[in-house]
């Protein structure tokens, strides 16, 4: 059987909501554009054994609206999208269901441009293209994004450590990097050659002796994070590694990292405040992964790039002085300017 693709009743807000199916390949797929206010929709495609088609929808469009805003607040002249492959990654996937997913991004007709994310490979995105004119961040072109990534945080901490600390000298200062993969292994270096004194966990004993030996990183136990005195936390493992609890329990007083979803639930906001503890949202610092996409969407060069994250630390600036000034969470600050921006553009 062809492909089909069938619109589902999108949320309230939402631009559509699309399901392609295409039996002899296997494809069973969602797609949601979320905005394209301020450009074609961007978001990876995420492949996953949820337990439901009604759990898949309420990933794809939650991924789809976070998109939106990462896009909007890194000016990438891009709107916010995603897409999820129903079905587990290292047993299902095939090449010819990643051409049929190529077919269905393409029937869009460039309202929504995908690209890796959990559970798919530069190599499968690359059988994607065979298909569709909207598949980006392939090897050959704008390349692994993590560089990019820990660029982008590294310079989102120093505004907040300038901020918090009143310099941005890291000298001296204790920074403890959660997670040494492809973001926090290059943020650790960029960290250590700032001269931070680093405290390292993962739960790869490789990882962390590497970074012991040639970072001179003390190293904790992936469980005793909250226990060890630190300045600044940066956390770039998992989601929700902030709950109220370990908020309760943390010494920093700044948090940037990578991961995406840190806080475990909204009111960890408010339980930040409270303890005086500056967070820098990470869909705001984490955006230099989806800035080197975007310059492959634009063809553009690195320079784009740099100035896309000069963007975001100045943003994020800027987010800290109004929080301060009306004692507001920086997450709600953020999205307030990402709504006051899509609000202009529908208007205009
Ligand atoms: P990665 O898989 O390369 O690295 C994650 C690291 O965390 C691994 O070394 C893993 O062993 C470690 N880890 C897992 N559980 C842990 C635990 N309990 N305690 C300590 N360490 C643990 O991933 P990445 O590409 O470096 O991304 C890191 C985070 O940043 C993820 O949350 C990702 O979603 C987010 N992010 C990444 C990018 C990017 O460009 N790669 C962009 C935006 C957001």
């Amino acid at each position: 059987m062809a492909l089909t693709l069938t619109d589902l009743q999108a949320p309230h807000g939402f631009e559509r909501l699309v399901e392609a199916k295409d039996q002899s390949a296997g494809l069973h797929a969602l797609i949601c554009v979320h905005s394209t206010v301020l450009g074609p929709a961007a978001g990876g495609c995420r492949m996953w054994a949820y337990a439901s088609p009604s759990e898949a929808i309420r990933d794809v469009t939650r991924l789809a609206r976070g998109m939106t805003y990462k896009n909007a607040m890194a000016d990438l002249g891009l709107g916010g999208g995603k897409s999820v492959i129903i079905g587990d990654a290292r047993r299902d996937k095939t090449p010819d269901m990643m051409r049929a997913f190529g077919r269905a991004v393409q029937l869009l007709e460039g309202r929504y441009f995908t690209a890796e994310d959990v559970g798919i490979s530069p190599a499968d995105m690359a059988h994607a293209a065979e298909e569709t004119e909207f598949a980006v961040g392939l090897s050959t072109a704008s390349g692994d994004p993590s560089p990019w990534t820990a660029e982008g945080v590294f310079r989102c901490l120093l505004v907040g450590a300038q901020h918090v600390f009143g310099s941005n000298d890291l000298q001296g200062r204790r920074v403890l990097v959660q997670g040494l993969g492809h973001v926090g292994l290059s943020l650790a270096e960029k960290l250590h050659d700032a001269g931070a004194d680093l405290i390292v966990t993962d739960i790869n004993p490789d990882a962390v002796e590497d970074a012991r030996v040639r970072l001179k990183a003390d190293v904790c136990a992936p469980d005793a994070v909250f226990d060890q005195q630190m300045d600044i936390f940066a956390p770039c493992a998992l989601g929700g590694v902030l709950t109220g609890d370990h908020v309760a329990r943390l010494t920093a007083r700044l948090v940037c990292g990578a991961a995406n979803n840190q806080l475990a639930t909204p009111t960890v906001g408010q339980d930040l405040i409270s303890r005086n503890i500056t967070y820098l949202p990470d869909y705001v610092v984490n955006a230099g992964g989806i800035i080197s996409v975007a310059s492959e969407i634009h063809g553009t060069g690195n320079g784009w790039r740099r100035a896309r994250l000069d963007g975001i630390a100045g943003r994020v600036s800027q987010m800290l002085d109004r929080a301060a000034q009306h004692n507001r969470s920086t997450t709600e600050i953020a999205d307030e300017m990402v709504e006051t921006m899509l609000a202009r553009n529908s208007a205009a």
